[in-house]
């Protein structure tokens, strides 16, 4: 579905009518009550993020499977996150069976040179890979890396014709101590700096609260929807409006086929990004045909 022309008189202010009283764009929004924005459908994103788990051959099995459970899916955009072993068995599987696009987990961001176990963008376009997965809470935590690190990936991957799918959220204890705004707005201001507004078209953001991933314990939709709202509305800060309300916001954090609807049904959530639910094809299956519930 390609850009269209919304006009609208909301029953619920869009994002950017719910950010703080006084900012610059709501004093300007606050008299018109029918208001035409140009915003593109933003079609939803589910994507399978597998960490250190499956095979090559395994991964092929799994195509095939979620081919038979799904087979092509127009109304939303499915992507598959393998380890680097199993892109290229991955990337001749969805040749033959074109159930979801390639992405991939991590890159450096240099082009080549003496970088010992690293992968970099070109590597990965040249294995058509779309995607790839920045700042994932794990790499932040486990592997240390900073929003510096994170921001000069996104520059690298945005360069080689990569979309970038950064991940955002905060801890349990930054929830708790009401500091979940400034470390969003510190992570988008510092991982997207320089990122220029044709770019933005190409960027996916996921929110995956840390508390949230792998934990089984989900953010409620309204938990999700308002962080969504708030991710929207640095957007707008940092690019422009269009552009904010253009940008697919993915949500991740023990997304399951049991409650993937609910969450997708919100007005700023526009996808998933799925761990360990989407180890097993015929789990993530569920979870596709709910997004494509939810897209009808
Ligand atoms: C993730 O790894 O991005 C993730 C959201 O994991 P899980 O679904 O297992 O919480």
């Amino acid at each position: 579905m390609g850009p269209k022309l919304v006009l609208f008189e909301p029953a619920k202010p869009p994002f950017f009518l719910q950010t703080k009283p006084n900012s610059w764009f709501n004093m300007m929004m606050k008299s018109p009550v029918k208001v035409a924005v140009e915003i593109a459908a933003r079609k939803k994103i589910i994507a399978a993020n597998w960490k250190m788990n499956l095979t090559h051959r395994e991964a092929k099995s799994y195509a095939d499977l979620l081919w038979t459970e799904v087979g092509v899916v127009n109304e939303i955009e499915v992507v598959l996150i393998p380890p680097f072993t199993a892109i290229p068995a991955l990337a001749e599987a969805l040749e033959k069976s074109p159930v979801a696009r390639l992405g991939a987990q991590n890159m450096h961001w240099e082009k080549c040179g003496p970088f010992t176990g690293e992968i970099s963008a070109t590597m990965l376009r040249a294995l058509d890979v779309n995607y790839v997965v920045l700042g994932h809470s794990e790499r932040r935590r486990l592997f240390g890396e900073t929003d510096e690190m994170v921001n000069r990936k996104i520059t690298a991957a945005l360069s080689a014709g990569l979309r970038p799918i950064v991940c955002v959220g905060e801890t349990l204890a930054e929830r708790d101590g009401q500091r979940v705004e400034e470390v969003l707005k510190r992570q988008i201001q510092e991982g997207l700096k320089g990122v220029n507004s044709r770019q933005f078209h190409d960027l996916v953001i996921a929110y995956e609260p840390l508390w949230a991933i792998g934990t089984g314990r989900t953010a409620t939709p309204e938990q999700a929807e308002e962080a969504h709202g708030f991710i929207r509305s640095v957007i707008a800060s940092v690019s422009d409006h269009p552009t904010a309300a253009q940008i697919r916001i993915q949500y991740g954090g023990s997304v399951k086929p049991e409650n993937a609807e609910e969450l997708l049904r919100q007005q700023d959530i526009d996808g998933a990004l799925v761990g360990g639910a989407s180890l097993d094809a015929r789990n993530f299956a569920r979870i596709i045909r709910g997004a494509v519930a939810v897209s009808a």
